[in-house]
């Protein structure tokens, strides 16, 4: 996956990825309040800027000993992470994805081999020298030839584990999915936030399949970005084809013109299948083939590409992959790259700015605060909480010596999408009075009803917080 973690607005302006005057895609949060909070931005910085949301939420943070460019998940960002994992997870296991786990790291020639060392080396960290002599015992290293670099994609590790053994057609489409890290050589100085990053997790995966079988897969993958869209409540702004530039305008690209041709064919099949309407976009196309990007816009309405699908006859060559056909013969796969939820840092930046914060249940860092009114309630505050979290439920308490409003505020200030106050009333009667976070009033309800229902709620990924009557 080339080009999908280097979204178009972070790479060298290319025409595609100016700012455009959009209004942003989606906006269903709540007007903030923010007269509590601490500003702390910049002044180039809107509320939605999800580096101050990151800031004001505790979703990430980052440290000048970890380097720029590589911020640290806080519990609040990781609980995002992981929902968007499990989601995907599931997601691409009911479509026949199997799943895998490869090393950050791998030797130079492996990049060597796939063509990135060539085409991509600028945004490679430089190679690591194994054994500066200081290891007598381990003859490559000492003649340098085990050079290790932080990978800048997972396929090649992926094309190895195809290859791992002799394939027959009948295991194909061979679906290679995996969420992990992947690293680019940005410049220290324009690192930011969770939209240029150093190290990134990415979900990628990678289709190995014969040529007639590719246009079909890729309209699969198509469709499961709608779906995980619609799930997300992201709009696409639109999709992309993106291609070979002209020889002069300086970027390179591998493989014969058959390969480039056959694959172009494969994607406007693909997209025909889907009936969607693309935009030709000379000179986005990754190094090995040609792509469908799929756009979105930020808060502040600039475009990037967030989904990605891409079809490669070159790599499946340079790395010898064959498959047995029906007939006894070998033939060449080729490979479907594909990202649906992007990097997890893209795609979290992003949820954050589109839902102000605010978003839904299923991935709040915190899916219900629980508020005693006094002193007296609060062990049948905890009570509550202890049901939640045997439900599975991400809860917390807040009995802390302020008033009721004060901390209704602070958890509407937290994006908390259910407040659930225990008066002396509610502890009596094993119920609380709920409070959504868009300020309605969901009455006093039943605790077992309760957790149920928000249990449901975030269970369906539904964006909706009502709960059921
Ligand atoms: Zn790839």
């Amino acid at each position: 996956m080339s080009v999908l973690a280097q979204p178009a607005d972070e790479s060298p302006p290319s025409g595609q990825s100016q700012a455009i005057d959009q209004s942003p895609a989606i906006d269903q949060s709540p007007a903030i309040d923010r007269s509590q909070a601490v500003d702390r931005s910049s002044p180039a910085e809107s509320p939605h800027d999800h580096r101050r949301l990151g800031r004001d939420l505790d979703i990430f943070t980052s440290d000048e000993l970890a380097g720029a460019g590589f911020p640290l998940w806080l519990p609040n960002g990781a609980a995002i992470v992981a929902e968007l994992e499990r989601y995907i997870v599931e997601v691409e296991r009911r479509s026949g994805y199997q799943h895998v786990r490869t090393p950050a790291v791998g030797k130079r020639e492996l990049y060597e081999r796939s063509g990135h060392w060539q085409h991509f080396g600028p945004d490679m960290f430089p190679p690591m020298p194994l054994g500066r002599g200081d290891n007598d015992a381990d003859a490559d290293a000492k003649a340098g030839r085990d050079e290790l670099v932080l990978r800048p994609v997972l396929c090649p590790h992926h094309a190895l584990v195809f290859r791992s053994r002799l394939r027959s057609h009948r295991e194909l489409p061979l679906r290679i999915g995996e969420v992990g890290p992947q690293f680019r050589m940005e410049r220290s100085g324009v690192v930011s936030g969770l939209t240029r990053v150093r190290g990134m997790i990415l979900n990628d995966a990678h289709v190995f399949c014969p040529l007639d079988r590719a246009a079909e897969e890729v309209a699969a993958v198509l469709q499961m970005i709608d779906q995980a869209y619609d799930v997300l409540g992201i709009q696409a702004a639109h999709h992309s084809l993106s291609l070979r530039g002209p020889a002069e305008a300086g970027k390179s690209y591998a493989g014969s013109e058959e390969m480039w041709r056959k694959a172009e064919v494969v994607l406007r099949q693909a997209l025909d299948l889907r009936g969607v309407e693309y935009r030709e976009q000379p000179g986005e196309a990754a190094f090995y083939g040609p792509k469908i990007d799929v756009q979105v816009y930020d808060a502040q309405g600039r475009e990037f590409t967030l989904s990605t699908v891409q079809v490669d006859l070159y790599q499946p060559e340079r790395f010898d992959l064959e498959y047995v056909a029906p007939d006894g013969s070998r033939q060449r796969p080729v490979i479907v790259h594909r990202s649906v939820l992007a990097s997890m840092e893209r795609m979290v930046a992003y949820l954050l700015e589109a839902y102000g914060g605010a978003l839904p249940a299923w991935l709040s860092p915190l899916q219900v605060r629980i508020l005693p009114v006094g002193p007296d309630e609060r062990d049948a505050a905890r009570r509550v909480a202890q049901l939640g979290l045997e439900a599975g439920l991400r809860m917390d308490v807040d009995d802390r010596d302020e008033s009721l409003g004060a901390r209704v505020r602070n958890a509407q200030l937290r994006k908390v999408p259910y407040v659930a106050v225990v008066g002396a009333r509610e502890a009596a009667g094993e119920s609380v009075a709920v409070r959504l976070r868009d300020g309605r009033q969901a009455g006093v309800v039943a605790v077992e009803r309760f957790v149920s229902g928000v249990r449901h709620a975030v269970e369906s990924r539904t964006s909706d917080l009502t709960l059921p009557k």
